[in-house]
């Protein structure tokens, strides 16, 4: 299938629907997750129309795979996670639990995440 330039993120990105900015550059967006699984839930995603990592590990500009990477650590400092510890996530396709079909990792932090999450 195909990526869905409506799905929510695809609306987040084009400023249709608002979000709580935690860092932006020319490649990424991340943002606070609108139902948190732990104090620090920020969802970190690519500008481009990947819809999985599957999709962006082959399709992917090298410098925007880099700024992902990146982008993911920034977030970290900023959330104040990044010394004790977190967990970074990505959910893919039907039987990897992923909801929204634009590429996201969940970082997720602010004291002990615990065993793997469901
Ligand atoms: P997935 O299950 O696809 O890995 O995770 C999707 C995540 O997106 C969920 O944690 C969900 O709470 C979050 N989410 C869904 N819709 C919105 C939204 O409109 N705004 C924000 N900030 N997060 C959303």
């Amino acid at each position: 299938m195909s990526y869905d330039p409506n799905n929510v993120f695809a609306r987040i990105l084009r400023g249709e629907i608002p979000n709580n900015t935690v860092y932006e550059d020319d490649h990424v967006l991340a943002f606070h997750d609108i139902s948190p699984a732990r104090p620090v839930h920020v969802l970190v995603i690519p500008k481009g129309p990947y819809k999985s990592l599957t999709e962006m590990a082959q399709h992917g500009k090298d410098e925007e795979i880099a700024a992902l990477f990146r982008a993911i650590e920034k977030v970290a400092t900023l959330t104040r996670v990044r010394d004790s510890g977190y967990r970074v996530i990505t959910n893919i396709g039907e039987d990897g639990g992923q909801e929204v079909p634009h590429l996201h990792f969940h970082v997720l932090g602010g004291g002990p995440v615990g065993p793997m999450l469901k």
